[in-house]
């Protein structure tokens, strides 16, 4: 069993197929799906909700990506914090900072992160982390976690840094202050030894697995369409590093997730 920890159902490239990718991720035994609601920015981003009130093993978070910063206005505010009292909404995000695509200026992606670290606070949920630095710098790996330590660490909620690119040091920080790292496909990537190196160091039971799909679909799909079947590749590559089969680094992880969200009671079985 597998918890796909992070992925983009709403995407226009699983229009034509949706149902099937849902139901061959089921057959492989991924049990649960978190789907991502940050949409195309404020026109869409009950996406994820939508999918989590049709599916009962699908869960949702609500969120302006670092991309879309820009379209932060007071209303799409206040209307993510109405979506998120909805009772499939598990966490905020993906928020953080992308200073590899800067597709919003930087100064306008922190207030924007800043904005909605109050928004999840209020609603009680953790954060779901996005951080992409620009190239050979950890320029916004150095300021996520300063913002997370300075704003985010007192709520003691906690998050999850989703795809983890960063170094062993950089996950010490976030596991300090009661984080999540989940790993996706690009930790099979031949050019990937930190992110492996990292995977190592971090505790067995402080780790998630995730596809971000559609993108970053792991060897041996690489280039393809990612899905959330091909979580499976994730956990055999954690696998390989640690001496122990995929299997139970699905155990492990799927355990991880139920516990990080309190999910034991509400978990479906369908
Ligand atoms: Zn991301
Ligand atoms: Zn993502």
């Amino acid at each position: 069993m597998f918890v796909d920890s992070h992925a983009h159902l709403d995407g226009h490239r699983f229009d034509a197929d949706r149902e099937q990718v849902i139901a061959r991720a089921r057959e492989g035994g991924v049990e649960t799906i978190v789907a991502i609601g940050n949409g195309d920015g404020p026109v869409n981003f009950d996406c994820g909700i939508l999918l989590a009130e049709k599916y009962p093993f699908i869960y949702a978070t609500i969120g302006i990506h670092p991309h879309e910063a820009s379209l932060a206005h007071q209303a799409a505010l206040d209307r993510m914090a109405e979506l998120a009292k909805r009772p499939k909404v598990i966490a905020w995000g993906e928020i953080g900072l992308d200073y590899y695509y800067d597709h919003s200026p930087r100064d306008v992606q922190q207030n924007v992160f800043l904005q909605q670290m109050e928004l999840a606070r209020n609603a009680k949920l953790p954060i779901v982390i996005h951080c992409r630095p620009s190239d050979n710098s950890q320029n916004a790996w150095d300021d996520c976690l300063r913002l997370i330590r300075e704003q985010w660490a007192p709520s003691g909620l906690g998050g999850i840094l989703h795809c983890f690119t960063g170094n062993s040091e950089q996950a010490k920080r976030a596991l300090d202050m009661g984080f999540m790292i989940s790993f996706a496909g690009n930790i099979t990537f031949p050019k990937a030894q930190q992110i492996r190196d990292a995977a190592l160091e971090v505790p067995l039971d402080r780790i998630l697995i995730e596809t971000d799909s559609p993108f970053l679909a792991p060897v041996p799909y690489r280039g393809k369409r990612n899905e959330p079947a091909f979580v499976i590749e994730v956990a055999r590559q954690l696998g390989e590093l640690r001496g122990i089969s995929p299997e139970e680094v699905g155990a492990r992880t799927t355990h991880n997730f139920y516990r990080f969200f309190s999910l034991h009671e509400k978990r479906t079985t369908v």
